[in-house]
């Protein structure tokens, strides 16, 4: 049953290749979305691994994270934090860089949002090098909070991106080679 909605979500991502550059296989998500039961497979599976974990926070990385992340917070529990990119978030922030093949790019977080001791869950549409995820984890652990596991729909294992999340545990519904 859980292989048969895994399969399903697999088939419903629609591959681009040379997407926004050349040599990127991009992994389209917004074809997920359109089908309703794919989509609600792809949030009730995850629900069912974190309900009852006591997690406090989601926090979903912008602009996919957007997408999966609140209704897995509605379903557990949990409160949403956005993690953004730079200057769009209003109030104090607390940022991370992180490294891209060409320059770096920066994960924010208001301020506040999270208290110590809290128990948290990062959520993004897809994992390759690790970097955002590892940045994510980074601001988590600066206030204190205890980063549970990061969850993604998609992993591309090739890119080694588990590898940079020192140790976190990361749990993905589909693989992408
Ligand atoms: P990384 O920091 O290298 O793990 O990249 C992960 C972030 O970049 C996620 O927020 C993804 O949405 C996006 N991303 C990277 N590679 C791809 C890809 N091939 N298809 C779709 N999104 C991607």
């Amino acid at each position: 049953e859980e292989d048969s909605r895994i399969h399903d979500i697999k088939n419903r991502i629609r591959v681009v290749p040379n997407f926004p550059k050349p040599g990127i296989m991009f992994q389209d998500i917004t074809t997920l979305l359109l089908d309703h039961k794919a989509f609600k497979n792809t949030i009730d599976l995850f629900i069912e691994r974190y309900k009852g974990k006591n997690i406090s926070v989601v926090a979903g990385i912008e602009a996919r994270g957007f997408i999966f992340g609140p209704p897995i917070a509605l379903a557990i529990g949990a409160k949403f934090i956005p993690m953004r990119k730079p200057r769009k978030l209003p109030g104090e922030v607390i940022s991370e860089e992180y490294v891209l093949e060409y320059g770096t790019d920066c994960l924010e977080m208001h301020v506040g949002a999270v208290e110590p001791n809290e128990r948290a869950l990062v959520v993004d549409d897809l994992i390759a090098t690790g970097g955002t995820l590892c940045a994510a984890i980074r601001l988590l652990e600066r206030v204190g909070a205890e980063v549970v596991e990061c969850a993604c729909v998609i992993e591309l294992p090739e890119l080694k991106g588990r590898e940079r999340l020192n140790g976190k545990p990361l749990y993905i519904l589909v693989e992408s080679y």
